[in-house]
């Protein structure tokens, strides 16, 4: 596997026609966006789509992000471009949300997981943009991470997470934003948020004020179900994954809120006591307000992290923090939630999916 750093100013022409023909080739290359890095693949073809399953350990039913470096591009992918989708498009793209709208023909079954419909984005990094203008094709790419594991906001995460798995990583930095982008999906009469992200609901709304349709979180009705699948009687087509462990560190994560800052520690304290072996375990703390009150002996197992208090920034930290939990080997990860305000609607999401 080779590690090759692009400059975001200046993506280096020859970097980016290389990595473009090998996408081109049907071959895997990780590249950064503002959300993630994702592990691209060529969308249209079936075989190349196969290799970022195989190489995720990602099941079948999990479909993938089209990405393509404008509009028109998009719309290509789409039988039926909808209203809604233009609207959000002209508002939002480049940026962090993909657009679910009705699929073209030509696209494989297998990047929708045989749903009727696309998934697609405008990735707002230089980097992923010039990549796409030289691989002119649309690119699948999910997070560049083994299935269920944390996402990747660094080449370094990637390369740690996938290794051999991937002949080519574009290092282009740390990723802005740093959590998945906002789902949307605008196949139906409402639009409706599959998966919350750093773009909200207001934003959505302002912005198909003037078509006079409204934006709702996705209600889901039945619980997924590993063997049959992802089933609802209601958002459909939802986003299945929705429902998943994800995002998760390799530990138990443990979540509290500020007012229970007493008991977590209690808990910590048993959960400690409990293990008592030659190596104590590690924990690790992903904390917003003061440190746990725990006993001196307990806080040498302790490592703590203290977590931006604005979404933005916490959300650009974040898998940073969770992939130094993994690195540390904690077995025992707690988290102070943030606030229950639509701000914090994506990381929240994140946390809860880390902790299910
Ligand atoms: P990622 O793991 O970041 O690549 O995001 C993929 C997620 O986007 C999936 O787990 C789904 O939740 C959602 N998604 C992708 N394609 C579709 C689709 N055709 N219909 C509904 N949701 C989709
Ligand atoms: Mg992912």
């Amino acid at each position: 596997m080779s590690v090759v750093k692009v400059d975001p100013r200046h993506p280096d022409p020859a970097v980016m026609a290389d990595a473009g023909a090998r996408l081109r080739r049907g071959e895997l290359v990780a590249f950064p966006t503002e959300t993630v890095y994702g592990l691209g693949a060529d969308a249209l073809s079936a075989d190349a789509v196969a290799r970022i399953y195989a190489a995720k350990g990602r099941p079948a039913w999990n479909p993938v992000i089209a990405h393509v470096p404008h509009v028109a591009a998009a719309r290509a992918l789409s039988r039926d471009w909808p209203a809604t989708a233009e609207c959000l498009a002209q508002a939002f793209w480049p940026g962090p949300l993909t657009l679910v709208v009705p699929k073209a023909g030509h696209v494989p079954d297998v990047a929708t997981a045989g749903l009727d419909a696309v998934a697609l984005r405008v990735p707002d990094h230089p980097v992923a943009l010039a990549l796409l203008e030289a691989a002119g094709i649309p690119v699948a790419a999910p997070s560049a991470n083994r299935f269920t594991q944390v996402s990747p906001t660094t080449a370094e995460h990637v390369v740690r997470s996938l290794g051999d798995r991937v002949p080519l990583v574009l290092d282009g930095g740390p990723c802005a934003v740093g959590i998945e982008s906002t789902v949307v999906d605008c196949t139906g009469p409402d639009v409706v948020i599959l998966r919350p992200g750093m773009l909200g609901r207001d934003s959505l709304a302002t912005a198909l004020a003037p078509l006079g349709v409204t934006v709702r979180r996705a209600v889901r009705t039945i619980a997924h179900d590993r063997d049959a699948g992802a089933r609802s009687t209601d958002d459909t087509p939802r986003s299945p994954g929705m429902a998943d462990r994800h995002y998760a560190p390799q530990g138990d994560v443990w979540l509290f809120a500020a007012a229970q800052r007493q008991e977590i520690a209690s808990a910590v304290t048993a959960w400690l006591a409990g293990r008592s072996g030659p190596e104590t375990p590690r924990v690790h703390a992903l904390l917003m307000g003061a440190e746990l009150p725990l006993a001196p002996r307990d806080r040498t197992a302790m490592t703590t992290v203290t977590m931006p208090d604005a979404p933005d920034r916490y959300a650009r930290a974040l898998y940073a923090a969770l992939h130094e939990a993994d690195a540390r080997h904690a077995a025992l990860v707690v988290i102070e939630t943030p606030p229950d305000t639509s701000a914090w609607d994506g990381v929240r999401d994140r946390l809860t999916r880390a902790a299910r």
